[in-house]
């Protein structure tokens, strides 16, 4: 199963239902839509298809992910609280 499907899946979403970013649901409190699902700690190399390792997020959090200005453990405890609110 590829990781977009793990993630919807794990969600209970279908391909057409709006994914949000989970950064901008858990610190700003507010519905941005979601373009990418980001491996939070591993995905250079092999990937880690676990539900934890899975994030959806904006365009820009995506950006600052990867250019190192968000800190990578930050973004798991914002995903574990996120799933923990799990707004779907
Ligand atoms: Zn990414």
């Amino acid at each position: 199963m590829n990781y977009k499907l793990k993630y919807y899946n794990h969600f209970g979403l279908q391909e057409c239902d709006p994914v949000f970013c989970e950064y901008n649901y858990i610190v700003n409190g507010i519905y941005v839509p979601a373009v990418n699902i980001h491996h939070v700690l591993f995905g250079k190399g092999k990937k880690d298809n676990n539900i934890i390792n899975l994030m959806a997020v904006s365009y820009q959090v995506h950006q600052d992910a990867h250019n190192e200005k968000l800190n990578r453990y930050d973004l798991k405890e914002i995903h574990l609280q996120f799933m923990k609110c799990n707004p779907y």
